[in-house]
């Protein structure tokens, strides 16, 4: 029987994790209507819409540049940076569309993964994270909120880059979840060279391997797991169209997701099973202040997209949900992009 029990899942008590999550984070959960988030959808008659139907204009619903100076050493924490970002953990208001799924996520504790994450559990599906150990106090935010839907939420620390981890943790997040419905292929290095000549081989093999080895080496561990209505998400990126200058490693491996995901799709659609990508635009996530973007260009960070202003990773998670549910029966092998605006293939 699959629990999350195990030593390596993190569990801290309630009071302690709402504490270090804060005040307005934890009045939140406390809420009727994010205790809701279980399951049970809101009822129809006399109840507050959910954040996410009221009607807004998009320029101003989040931060605009400029934003504070601001570094951190990598792979950077969600909790350091300023401006906060959201990840919907007091908006996002499931219903039911991933109900009984099981759904592994790299790079769950911190920005678009984290705003997957949450979407996900509060669809209601039982969803396993992975991360780096450095980056444990993230995570434990996170699993707090799966659990805080209701749901299984399980932590499976370790690197990516070593293929035997890779295999071990689908082994393990498919033995505590019990199975796996849904791969979130969402982790990534992007660190900024300006040059060709200081990209060192050892820089550009910890991307390729980040981004394309390991995304490789986890889907193939996946496979034999899948069962038909089972589907893949991989991160791609707006740099996989349009590259920067000093991202030469990094938007390669983009492009090169993309391309894995239309082969993949055609290889493995008579299996019943769908594969998908999502390529952001600049999205306000620790990527950037831990060695993605040159320091000085980070405060006007998304000022040159037609909207104005970075998304927040909150804005990504439901085209996630969308790709990952039943109702996009007919998608497959293709690439949506949430850019704010720049025009793309
Ligand atoms: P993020 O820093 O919050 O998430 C990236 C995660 O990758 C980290 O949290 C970390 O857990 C994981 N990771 C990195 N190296 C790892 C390793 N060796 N082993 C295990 N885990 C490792 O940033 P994010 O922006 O949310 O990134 C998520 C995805 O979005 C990435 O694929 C990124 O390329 C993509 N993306 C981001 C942007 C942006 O502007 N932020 C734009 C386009 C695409
Ligand atoms: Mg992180």
């Amino acid at each position: 029987m699959a629990t999350d029990e195990t030593e390596s899942s993190v569990q801290p008590t309630r009071r302690k994790v709402l504490g270090r999550i804060g005040t307005g984070l934890a009045a939140a959960l406390a809420s009727p209507v994010l205790a809701r988030q279980a399951g049970t959808p809101a009822p129809t008659t006399g109840a507050k819409p959910p954040a996410q139907s009221i009607k807004r204009d998009p320029t101003t619903q989040y931060k605009r540049p400029p934003f504070p100076k601001q570094t951190q050493p990598w792979p950077g924490l969600a909790s350091k940076m300023v401006p906060p970002p959201d990840h919907g953990e007091t908006s996002y208001q499931g219903t039911g569309r991933l109900v009984g799924r099981k759904a592994l996520i790299t790079g769950g504790d911190s920005g678009i993964g984290r705003a997957v994450a949450i979407a996900f559990a509060r669809e209601g599906a039982d969803v396993a994270i992975n991360y780096l150990p450095a980056e444990e106090s993230d995570a434990r935010e996170v699993i707090a909120l799966i659990r805080a839907a209701g749901r299984k939420a399980v932590a499976i620390p370790g690197d990516i880059r070593s293929e035997a981890f890779c295999q071990q943790l689908v082994a393990q997040a498919v033995k505590e979840l019990g199975g796996l419905d849904i791969l979130v292929n969402n982790a990534a290095r992007q660190h900024q060279v300006g040059s060709i000549l200081d990209l060192t081989t050892e820089l550009f093999d910890w991307t390729l391997k980040t981004n394309l080895y390991a995304m490789f080496w986890i889907t193939k561990a996946a496979m034999p797991h899948f069962q038909p209505g089972a589907c893949i998400i991989n991160t791609a990126s707006e740099q996989a169209y349009d590259p920067s200058a000093n991202l030469l490693d990094y938007a390669q491996t983009k492009a090169a997701i993309v391309n894995f995901t239309k082969s993949l799709s055609k290889q493995i659609i008579h299996r019943g099973i769908r594969v998908n990508a999502v390529a952001p635009g600049p999205i306000w996530t620790p990527l950037q202040p831990s060695g993605g973007q040159d320091p000085n260009k980070l405060p006007q960070f998304g000022a040159d997209t037609p909207i104005g202003r970075p998304g927040q990773p909150a804005e990504l998670a439901p085209v996630y949900v969308t790709l990952a549910s039943q109702e996009s029966s007919y998608a497959t092998g293709q690439v949506y992009g949430v850019n704010g605006g720049n025009a793309q293939p």
